[in-house]
This record gives structure tokens, C-alpha cells and sequence, in this order.
């Protein structure tokens, strides 16, 4: 017994996430009173509707939401789910397909412990979200990524998914629009990697939570509308967090084939059982309710996305593609590398983060992250006057 270690091997491989702990510290330095301007945080600034907020207040006066409710979800909002799916992605899915989840987040890990073994591979284009490579290894399985650089504008293709692709590749992530690059693949490419994975039976999972944050031309496409024949081996995740301005509610799913469906719930019934009742009662009213809200944040992302990008694209040293979805801008912090920043050596994007947090008390995320050192991630879901207050400190600091 002496020799056995305190935390699991498993738990012990973990690498908390780095877009919540750089979150945590702006948060704290805000907290201690200091005026941190937060790129960081993947979260619209906006309330929640207040439809959805009434929703769930009634819902805590309700009784029946004081108990347990079926680990799957409300069977209303499990509807609802299946109908909203058809009205925004024309995908068509049964109520018993879809998973009620806590948060797409949760989605994620579910569909994983669902469907992965240990060896199995998965497919993870890069810069990538920072949660999913854990999820996966969690499992025993790995993640094989297959990087996609800025000349591709952040978009992997089908050669490059062949060559990664081995007797043990089981899963695709794919994610349009994307977190952190902002990149929204064209339906001719969605079309493309849907057949070439239903082709070679690869598993895709699907993440749709930005679906409807797009811009200029750019349009969201779902994979296995384009590709009906994929849908046996495909999970869609989404969730009211980034939609409605709900992050903080806590409430995504997984839609995916029956037998899917039905394992993760079995999982789900001795892990978290239902999310909590209140919660999915404001989910009902978002996504049960009207589409103006969001159009009404998404021009406002609009709006900060244009500006972001201009004043990016005046720093010295800092090249940057145009978002195309989401809310994130991801830049190039080359040209900074091996020079001084306010007097001190940068040699990397980790310690030009940590430098401009400290000098310039913004906070953004470093590219290590996602697996793209030498950029970062902005978000611009934040208010028009922090924005410009946030870039203009990144330009005094840089010397622009
Ligand atoms: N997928 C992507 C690509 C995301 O960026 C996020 C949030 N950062 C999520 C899923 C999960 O969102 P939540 O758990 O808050 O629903």
C-alpha cells in the first residue's frame, strides 16, 4: 500500500484547463481591485434574456422542479431541443436522440467516455479548444492532431486527415465555427470531410455551439445535414451558453444515433443523474423562445470584431487573419518573439501573456493552449469601451 500514489494516474495526467485558470487570475486581480481589461474569457458580457430569466424563476416556485427528474433531461426540453435542431441546422433527430447534458462541455466528455476505448485515436485538428485533448485521454485513448496553420486560414482538409489516419482512428473532432481561431469552413469543405469520414466509417463529433455567431459571408453548415449518411457514426453537441448569454446556467446536450443516446444516459444516471431542473426550465425558454436576442448580440460581436481587428492589425509585430465565427480574434505574435516588451526578454507567447497581464493588466490567452504557440486568443464578448481601453493598452505597451 506505501507505495501507492494519493491521486489516480488518470487524474494525475490532467492538465486543468488553461482558458478557465487565466479567466481565474483576471477574475481574482479584478477582484483585488486592480483594472484588468479580460480578453480571456470565452462568455458573451450580455444578461441572459429576461424571458429566460422569468422562465427560471417560476420554475423555482414549481414544486415538481424541487425533485429528481429523468437523468436524460425533461422530456419537454429534450423536444424542444429536437425541434430547435430542425428550425437552425435543418438536421432531423427524435426527442430520445438527444442528451440533456450539464453544459457542452459536458456534452463532450460524455460523447467520449461513450464511444472511446483505450488505443483508440482521435482526430483533432489544431489550434484546438483546450478541453478536448483531456476528455479523450481520460479514456485511454489519444488524440492525434493534425495541425492547420494560418495559410490555411485555420482549416484542416481531407489530405491532411488521410495522412493522419491509422487502423485505430476511431473519431473526427470537427468544429465550425471554431474556438480559439474563429474560422467557419465553407459547406463545400464541411461536405468534403463528412464524406470522406462516413467513407472511411470515422466517427464524427460535431460541435455546434457557435452556430449562430457568423459573419460577412460566412455561414454556419451542419455535417450531417450535408452528409445524411454520416449520421450513424455522428454526435452533435450544443448548449445555450454561448446563444442566449447563458454560460453561467449550465445546460448543452448531444444528439446522437439511438444506441449512443441511450449508453450516455445510462452513464449519466449514476454520474450527475438530471441537471438541475431550474436550469433546463430557462433552457426550454431559450431554446423554445425567438431568435432576436441573439441577432441583436451578434451585432454587437459584429461591431467588436471589425474594431478588434483593425486595431490588431495596427500593432507592430502582430499579423491577424479576419474572425469569421465565434467570438474570438487569433493572432500572430511572432514578430514580439526574441524582442523586448516593456524591458523585458519574450521568448515565447506563454511569457508575452504573462507580460502583458502583469504590465498592461489585459488578459488574453497564449496560443500553448490551444497547441498554436506564437498566437493568442482575444475574446471581443466583451463591452465596446473595455475593448478599446484593452487595445489601446496593448498598444502603448507594444509601442504602436
Ligand atoms: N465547445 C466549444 C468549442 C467551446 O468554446 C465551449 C466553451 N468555451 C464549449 C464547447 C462548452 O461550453 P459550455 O460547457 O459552457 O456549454
Amino acid at each position: 500500500m506505501a507505495d501507492m500514489s494519493r491521486i489516480s494516474e488518470r487524474a494525475g495526467a490532467i492538465t486543468p484547463s488553461a482558458t478557465l485558470a487565466v479567466d481565474a487570475r483576471a477574475k481574482a486581480l479584478k477582484a483585488a481591485g486592480e483594472d484588468v481589461i479580460v480578453f480571456a474569457a470565452g462568455e458573451p458580457d450580455f444578461p441572459s434574456p429576461p424571458h429566460v430569466v422569468e422562465a427560471a424563476a417560476a420554475a423555482c416556485h414549481d414544486p415538481r422542479n424541487h425533485r429528481y427528474t429523468p437523468a436524460a433531461g425533461l422530456p419537454e426540453l429534450r423536444e424542444a431541443i429536437a425541434a430547435k435542431t430542425e428550425r437552425d441546422s435543418g438536421l432531423v433527430v427524435e426527442p430520445s436522440q438527444v442528451l440533456v447534458t450539464n453544459g457542452g462541455k459536458h456534452a463532450i466528455s460524455s460523447a467520449f467516455a461513450t464511444l472511446l476505448d483505450p488505443g483508440d485515436e482521435v482526430l483533432l485538428p489544431s489550434p484546438y479548444w483546450t478541453t478536448y485533448p483531456e476528455p479523450i485521454a481520460l479514456c485511454g485513448a489519444r488524440a492525434v492532431v493534425v495541425p492547420a496553420g494560418a495559410d490555411s486560414g485555420f482549416k484542416v482538409n481531407v489530405d491532411q486527415l488521410e495522412e493522419a489516419t491509422t487502423a485505430r482512428t476511431k473519431m473526427l473532432v470537427f468544429v465550425s465555427p471554431a474556438n480559439p481561431s474563429g474560422a467557419v469552413y465553407a459547406p463545400e469543405q464541411v461536405e468534403a470531410i463528412g464524406r470522406w469520414a462516413a467513407e472511411r466509417g470515422i466517427w464524427v463529433l460535431t460541435d455546434e455551439i457557435y452556430e449562430h455567431l457568423t459573419y460577412d459571408d460566412h455561414r454556419f453548415s451542419s455535417m450531417p445535414v450535408l452528409v445524411p449518411e454520416l449520421a450513424d457514426r455522428c454526435v452533435v453537441v450544443n448548449g445555450v451558453a454561448k446563444t442566449y448569454a447563458m454560460t453561467g446556467w449550465r445546460v448543452g446536450w448531444m444528439i446522437a444515433p439511438p444506441d449512443v443516446t441511450a449508453a450516455a444516459a445510462g452513464l449519466q444516471s449514476h454520474t450527475t443523474s438530471n441537471v438541475a431542473n431550474v436550469s433546463q426550465r430557462a433552457a426550454l425558454a431559450a431554446v423554445g423562445g425567438p431568435l432576436d436576442e441573439v441577432v441583436r448580440m451578434r451585432k454587437a460581436f459584429d461591431r467588436r470584431r471589425r474594431r478588434m481587428f483593425e486595431l490588431l492589425a495596427a500593432l507592430p509585430g502582430v499579423t491577424c487573419l479576419r474572425p469569421e465565427g465565434a467570438f474570438y480574434a487569433f493572432p500572430s505574435f511572432a514578430g514580439l518573439l526574441g524582442r523586448l516588451v516593456a524591458g523585458r526578454l519574450v521568448t515565447s507567447t506563454l511569457e508575452l501573456a504573462e507580460v502583458i497581464l502583469e504590465e498592461a493588466k489585459v488578459a488574453l490567452v497564449p496560443g500553448e493552449a490551444f497547441a498554436a504557440p506564437g498566437y493568442a486568443r482575444l475574446s471581443f464578448a466583451l463591452g465596446d469601451d473595455d475593448l478599446e481601453e484593452g487595445m489601446a493598452r496593448l498598444a502603448k505597451l507594444f509601442g504602436g
